[in-house]
This record gives structure tokens, sequence and C-alpha cells, in this order.
């Protein structure tokens, strides 16, 4: 069969562990025999991120913004454990952070749905997107463990000579404080990109935070929203017969699970984390959830939402054959090859891009699947090799075709 061309390349950043040869398998399983696979290699193992110094992660970051298009393998976040394990010189930060910071980006992910796993919540009948602001909040905090009595202020020394302080808490003894903050202009550029992808999905977006309690901090980001809806958005959303609507993150809560999906639900970074691994479990696995990172100004980054699967890989060096899921990882490659071949008007490509998630969903649809889904409707579960095998097979019929 004749390969599809790339014009253009992608970033292709590779990863740790089990997923690491996930990547391999993928690659020479569903990728090479189809596609004339265009891509700038960029090696973000843990390894090589020590040797680098972390080097090759800025790089990486700097490809996708050079490139508009990335695809990014599971990476380990070094811990005092993987420090010892890897020998590391220093314990370097998540390349997903690094990423995320250098395209101001938002996170947004969605489970895969097929006809053969239902969600454990009942009345979910379409995906719910989950849009995770990534930036900020705790995980830009300033954290103190406060060693005796005294007296805690919040502080703001302004360029202009403002100057403001409050009393945060009088401590009688030890305790802890904690020090966040968030930009105007992250927040806007996160509400655009919201808008921006329901209305692209043409689904109801909502947003929730806890404003009635944060009235400053969390109303600053409902104001936001609103200000970018009524000025860019309203007329968009009308004409696509969609909505925008911003409720307390605890009624969302509620309102999610008696809902019957299909909307895109906008949160804060902490509150995205948190939510988007719930929504991914009931809709049956953490390896059956897509995950892109787009920045205001256009640039993609597919990755899978779970992380290196290091215990799949332990048994796998001591030779025993894995039954770890691609499925997210597979879809990781088939958007970021659909998106190069939208920017490029690269027909093939796109279909490419189409076919093979139709491939991965028509084989599990037929019974062919990896354990962690077998498990779930019953059935027997298939080595990973078996299950990418199923799918080659599928995906040339439907490119033939
Ligand atoms: P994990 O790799 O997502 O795995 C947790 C468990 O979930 C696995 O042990 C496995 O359960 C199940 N699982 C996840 N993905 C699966 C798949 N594709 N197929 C089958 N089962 C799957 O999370 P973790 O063990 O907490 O983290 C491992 C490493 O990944 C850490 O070093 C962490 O820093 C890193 N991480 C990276 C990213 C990222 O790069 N995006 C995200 C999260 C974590 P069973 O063992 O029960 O089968
Ligand atoms: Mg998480």
């Amino acid at each position: 069969m004749h390969k599809i061309p790339m014009s253009n390349p992608i970033a292709e950043l590779d990863g740790d562990e089990m997923t690491r040869i996930l990547w391999q398998m993928i690659k020479d399983t569903l990728l090479v025999p189809f596609v004339e696979l265009n891509t700038e290699y960029y090696d973000l193992s843990l390894p090589n991120r020590d040797a680098t110094g972390d080097q090759i992660t800025r790089d990486a970051a700097e490809a996708i913004r050079r490139l508009h298009v990335g695809v990014k393998c599971a990476t380990i976040t070094p811990n005092q454990k993987r420090m010892e394990e890897y020998n590391l010189r220093q314990m370097w930060k998540s390349p997903n952070g690094t990423i995320r910071a250098a395209l101001d980006g938002t996170v947004f992910r969605a489970p895969i749905v097929t006809k053969r796993i239902t969600p454990h919540v009942s009345n979910w009948k379409k995906p719910i997107t989950i849009a995770r602001h990534a930036y900020g909040d705790v995980y830009r905090d300033v954290e103190y463990r406060v060693p005796c009595p005294g007296t805690a202020k919040l502080v703001f020394e302004g360029d202009d000579g403002t100057s403001w302080s409050e009393p945060v808490f009088r401590f009688e003894g030890s305790g802890v404080l904690q020090g966040m903050h968030n930009r105007d202009d992250s927040i806007r550029s996160f509400a655009r990109a919201c808008f921006a992808f329901a209305l692209d999905l043409k689904q109801d977006l909502w947003f929730s935070a806890k404003d009635t309690i944060s009235k400053r901090y969390d109303g600053t980001f409902r104001d936001i929203f609103a200000e970018v809806y009524e000025n860019e958005y309203r007329e968009a959303f009308e004409k696509a017969g969609i909505t925008y609507f911003y409720t307390l993150i605890d009624d969302a809560v509620a309102r999610v699970m008696r809902s019957e999906g299909g909307f895109v639900w906008a949160l804060k970074n902490y509150d995205g984390d948190v939510m988007s691994d719930m929504v991914s479990a009931a809709f049956g696995s953490l390896a059956m959830m897509t995950s892109v990172l787009v920045s205001p100004d256009g640039n993609f980054e597919y990755e899978a939402a779970h992380g290196t699967i290091t215990r799949h890989y332990y048994r796998w060096q001591k030779g025993e054959a894995t039954s770890s899921n691609p499925v997210a990882t597979i879809f990781a490659w088939s958007g970021a090859l659909r998106k190069r071949g939208e920017l490029d008007d690269n027909q093939p490509l796109i279909r490419f891009g189409d076919s093979l998630e139709q491939a991965v969903l028509d084989t599990i649809d037929d019974g062919v699947m990896t354990g962690d889904l077998a498990q779930l409707c019953g059935c027997e579960g298939v080595e990973t090799q078996v299950f990418l095998d199923a799918v080659a097979q599928k995906l040339g019929n439907l490119l033939r075709s």
C-alpha cells in the first residue's frame, strides 16, 4: 500500500517505562506501515532529562510552539524514590508542568466511549469533556510550615508604590501556611480556549468555582468568564444553539451526576485534576481518556491521561507478557496526526487519524481488548501486541475501502 506523506513534522516526545514500550509498539504496528512518519524526536525519558539537565524538555516545548503540533508519551515525575532508582542529579520538575507553563495552555480531557463498556453512572450517555486550567493556584503555590506562635500576613508591594497588607492568621502554636496566585491574562486565555473548544464541539459549556467562599479569587474567574462570554462568544453560542452557564462547584457536581453528559466542564487547576480522574474512572478506565493541551496561540499537544504504568513495566522487565491498554496513547497519535493534516490541508492524513480511531473502537466492539477493559465487560483480555495486530488488520481494511 502507498504510504501517506506528511509535508511538515510534528514534535514527538518519547517517555518512560511501560508507555515507552507501548510507544514503539504503536509506531511499528499502526503508524510506520501506513504513514511516511515525519517527526522531530525528543527523548524525554528520565535518564535523558537527567543527562541534559532537563534542557530536552525545554527544547521539546519550543518545538511544539514552532511546529504547532506535538504528541507526548507519559513520563515519570521524579520523587525521592525515583531519585534513588535512577540515581538522579536533581529532582527534575514534572515535564507536563514545564510544557504547560511554556504553552500557557488549557488541558481538555475526554473519555473514549465504546458500545461495550457502559459507564458506572448509568445516566451518562455521552462523553463529558473536562477543561482544566493548566496554570497557577496550588500548583505554583508557596508553602510554609509555621514552627511557633506568630502572625501570618499577606503582603503586596506594587511597582508603582501601591502597598497592601492584611493579616491572615494569628498563630498561637505551630501550623501551616499557603500562598497562591493566578493571572488575569491566563484566566482570560483559559476562558477563550474553553469557549472556542465548546463551540468547535457544538456542546454547552459549564464553568464552576467556589465564589461564595472565595469571593475575590474565584470571583475573578467567574467575572472574567462572564466578560469574555458577553463580549466575544454570546452571539456565536446562540447561533450554534448552545449555552454557557456558571454554577457553584458543589452544585455542578450534583448536576453532573444527574446529567446525560455531552458538555464541556471548565474547572480550575485543582478541581480539573480531581474531576478528570473521577470522570475517567466512571467511564471505564484512565486508559480510555484522551488529553490535549491547547494554547491560546494555536498550538496543540496530545497525550494519554494516564502515567507510565510502572507496575506493568516491572512485570515486563521480568519477561512476563502484559496486557497494558494502548488506546489513549493511540488516540494521542491519531489526534496529533489529524491536527497536522488539518493545518496542512492533508486530507489523507486527516482520514488516517479518523480511521485509526475507528479501527480501535471496532476492535473493542468485536470483543478484542486488553485486561483492564475485559474485566469491565466480563470477557477474556488479550496481550497488548495481539490487540494492536487486530487494530492494524481493521485499519488496513478501512484505508483500502
Ligand atoms: P499510572 O501509570 O496511570 O498507573 C496506575 C494504575 O492504573 C496502573 O498500575 C494500572 O493498574 C492502571 N493503568 C493506568 N494506565 C493503564 C493502561 N494504559 N493500561 C492498563 N492499566 C492502566 O499511575 P501511577 O502508577 O500513579 O504513576 C506511574 C508513573 O507515571 C509515576 O512516576 C508518575 O510520575 C507518572 N505519571 C505521568 C503522567 C504523565 O506523564 N502524563 C501522568 C500521571 C503519572 P493495575 O496495575 O492495577 O493494572
Ligand atoms: Mg491527576
